[in-house]
């Protein structure tokens, strides 16, 4: 009766029927206060108890160490491409009140889209100088894609940065780091730290967040994502952040640091438990429904696994299709997204025919971004195991007609 499509989209995205279903009746009632969810007062006891659920859902799945504070705010990926760097800078020059802007540097790692806009904020904001550790787009073929995650050594770490930045997913590009510390596409954790004490790690985690454990949680200073990929809708922004991370931004302003906006600072976030102002309180109700339900599924290890199997599913059919000539994939093997999986359809109108094709099977969402074309296949948490076979049932069609 619902005609609902198989929404294969890169985000917004999927969300699972039965929290929708929840999420419809506590618009109305939530948990039997008698008002909608939307109406309810954020300083409600009701709300407030939910809030704390859900930071205890994060804490427990991900296995969150009492070193670091889980905290939610507004503004999406991008306004911490700025919050990041205000933040870390004014950790920087508490620790370092004399140091000169030229001499405070910022580490990125660049290896897709989304961590060059970082870059190109950071840039923006002045304060430091941006160092780029690596460009993967010089390892790839071409020169110019970013389709590859560099091998550790092309990684070149300042002496003491303010922050070492990284995007684990590219939610664009398709391409992702490997979760297996001894693979060549790892991130080059085993490089940071030389010195001791606690590495500066910032952690774009936007469209991978709880789809499998993250590695090495606990050596990360700050790691956040917006919802709207395997959590929730848009609106919210998640945040786990080292306690020495969470720095008087006032004080440092009084050193030479520039000023940060009161909603942007970390310190004010956690001193008031993610409530100095009115949250985001719809999509953190259904984020927050999309947490237990996660957490009843098995947590994840059971995501982990259910996740692998889907990716693993596409990538065989890619490979199949690419033998045959009519699919062409854009990430080289081994640094392939678990939940972005990227491709071209070769031949004129291919594409075109391919997506319509989908679209008449009722999946929709396949387009690439606009910026580099292309399919774009996003595998995030809602999209179920029978809608990815669907997909690869339709691929293999497709790759019958057409070889
Ligand atoms: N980082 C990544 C990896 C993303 O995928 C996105 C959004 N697609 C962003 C940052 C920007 O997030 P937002 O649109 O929430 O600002």
């Amino acid at each position: 009766e619902h005609a609902r499509v198989a929404n294969f989209g890169a985000g917004p995205s999927a969300l699972p029927v039965s929290v929708l279903e929840e999420a419809s009746k506590g618009l109305l009632n939530f948990q039997g206060t008698g008002i909608g969810i939307a109406e309810l007062s954020h300083r409600s006891k009701e709300f407030q108890a939910f809030v704390n659920n859900m930071e205890s859902l994060i804490r427990t799945q991900l296995d969150v160490p009492p070193t670091h504070r889980i905290l939610f705010t507004q503004g999406g990926g991008s306004m911490q491409f700025s919050a990041v760097v205000l933040n870390m800078l004014a950790r920087h020059r508490l620790l370092h009140p004399e140091r000169a802007a030229e001499d405070t540097v910022l580490d990125y790692v660049v290896t897709g889209s989304w961590s060059k806009k970082a870059v190109e904020e950071a840039q923006r904001m002045g304060g430091a100088r941006v160092n780029v550790v690596v460009d993967s787009r010089t390892f790839s073929e071409s020169g110019k894609a970013f389709d590859i995650i560099p091998p550790h050594d092309a990684c070149k770490f300042s002496e003491d940065p303010a922050l070492i930045y990284y995007c684990e997913n590219e939610t664009v590009d398709g391409v992702e780091f490997s979760h297996e510390d001894a693979s060549p596409a790892s991130f080059p954790f085993h490089l940071l730290g030389k010195n001791g004490g606690l590495v500066p790690l910032v952690a774009d985690y936007s469209s991978s967040f709880m789809c499998r454990p993250i590695p090495h949680l606990a050596d990360h200073a700050i790691i956040y994502a917006g919802a709207q990929k395997n959590i929730g809708p848009a609106g919210l922004t998640i945040l786990i952040v080292r306690e020495d991370c969470i720095v008087d931004v006032d004080a440092a302003a009084k050193l030479g640091a520039s000023p940060v906006p009161l909603t942007m600072s970390y310190k004010t976030l956690a001193d008031s438990g993610s409530l100095y102002n009115t949250p985001s309180v719809l999509p953190m109700y259904i984020s927050g429904l999309v947490l237990e339900r996660m957490q009843r599924h098995g947590g994840l290890k059971h995501y982990e696994e259910t996740n692998k199997r889907k990716a693993e599913k596409v990538y065989a059919v890619l490979r199949e299709g690419q033998e045959k000539g009519v699919f062409k994939r854009k990430v080289k093997e081994g640094s392939g997204s678990w939940m972005n999986v990227v491709f071209e359809v070769v031949g004129p109108d291919a594409e075109k025919a391919f997506l319509e094709g989908a679209e008449r099977a009722g999946m929709m969402g396949l387009k690439g971004h606009r910026s580099v074309g292309g399919i774009r296949v996003s595998l995030y948490n809602a999209v179920t195991e029978p809608e990815v076979d669907q997909f690869v049932e339709y691929a293999k069609q497709f790759i019958a007609e057409r070889s």
